[in-house]
């Protein structure tokens, strides 16, 4: 968790966003703004629109309107000549690149080692070399306490390992914004916390985080600001120990008492 100074500029910025899927409107007009080192925690009912938002958010579904802009870029277009241009499916694969996603499923490649697996696209995809990929590797291994587990197949990983080596994957990249969607949410209740400290710990050294989880605990800890959806929209938004102890809507309180 960081001091957030108001006066900077948001690292991400959503306006109006709208997304269909045939008839189906799952996004309704979502704003949000994310400021650089924020961890901001969605919240909200299972077909609320929260992993559409994520994967709207790293261009894994193209939006129908408004926009999302992450650092400087608006994802999927570029100003040109003062006139808003489609990018092309490789820039498109350039912002992505910025952008570091974690699943609920790890989607680790099975016939990679943990290391194999990390350092897969800082060589393939952005061309480092060995050397300096698996040096930086091991330093991520360090941060989700699995150096020992290097060499390491999945399948002889716990869950709880597996998602935190998916984690160190995701930040091979050196991504400067983290989106996570439900990463806990197929552990067995016993792997959870272990996943959540690495997490809480990223948090604490000033990685810019957008969370879906159902972890209220994590919200109150480790979150800056806790956003509530539902039927495609932010219902509502504040400081964790307001939204959690206090929420003004509602819906937040209906879903928040489930959790009681
Ligand atoms: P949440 O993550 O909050 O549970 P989702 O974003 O996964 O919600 O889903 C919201 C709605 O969008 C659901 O009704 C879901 O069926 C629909 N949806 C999500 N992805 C697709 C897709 N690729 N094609 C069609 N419908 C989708
Ligand atoms: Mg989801």
């Amino acid at each position: 968790m960081q001091s957030v100074s108001m006066a900077a500029h948001p690292l991400v910025r959503a306006r109006n966003v709208h997304k269909s899927f045939g008839s189906n409107e799952v996004l309704k007009g979502i704003d949000l703004d994310v400021m650089p080192g924020e961890v901001v925690v969605i919240l909200g009912p299972s077909g609320s629109g929260k992993s559409t938002f994520l994967r709207c958010i790293n261009h894994l579904e193209a939006i129908d309107r408004g926009f999302i802009e992450v650092g400087d870029q608006q994802i999927g277009y570029e100003l040109r000549k003062g006139r808003l241009h489609k990018l092309s499916d490789r820039a498109i694969a350039a912002q992505r690149r910025k952008i570091g996603m974690v699943f609920q499923q790890f989607n680790l490649y099975p016939h990679m080692t943990a290391l194999e697996n990390i350092v897969e696209a800082p060589i393939g995809v952005h061309g480092q070399s060995r050397k300096a990929a698996e040096a930086y590797a091991m330093e991520l291994l360090q941060r989700v306490g699995l150096v020992h587990k290097a060499h390491a197949y999945p399948r002889q990983l716990s869950g709880g390992q597996q998602q935190r080596v998916a984690i160190a994957r995701a930040l091979a990249i050196r991504p400067t914004l983290m989106l996570f969607d439900e990463p806990t949410s197929a552990l067995d209740p016993e792997l959870v916390g272990e996943v959540l400290a690495t997490m809480r710990d990223l948090a604490e050294q000033g990685l810019t985080m957008i969370v879906v989880t159902h972890e209220i605990g994590f919200a109150r800890e480790a979150a800056d600001r806790v956003v509530f959806m539902d039927g495609g929209k932010v219902v509502e938004q504040g400081d964790p120990n307001v939204v959690l102890s206090n929420p003004a809507h509602p819906r937040t309180r209906l879903f928040l008492s489930r959790f009681i």
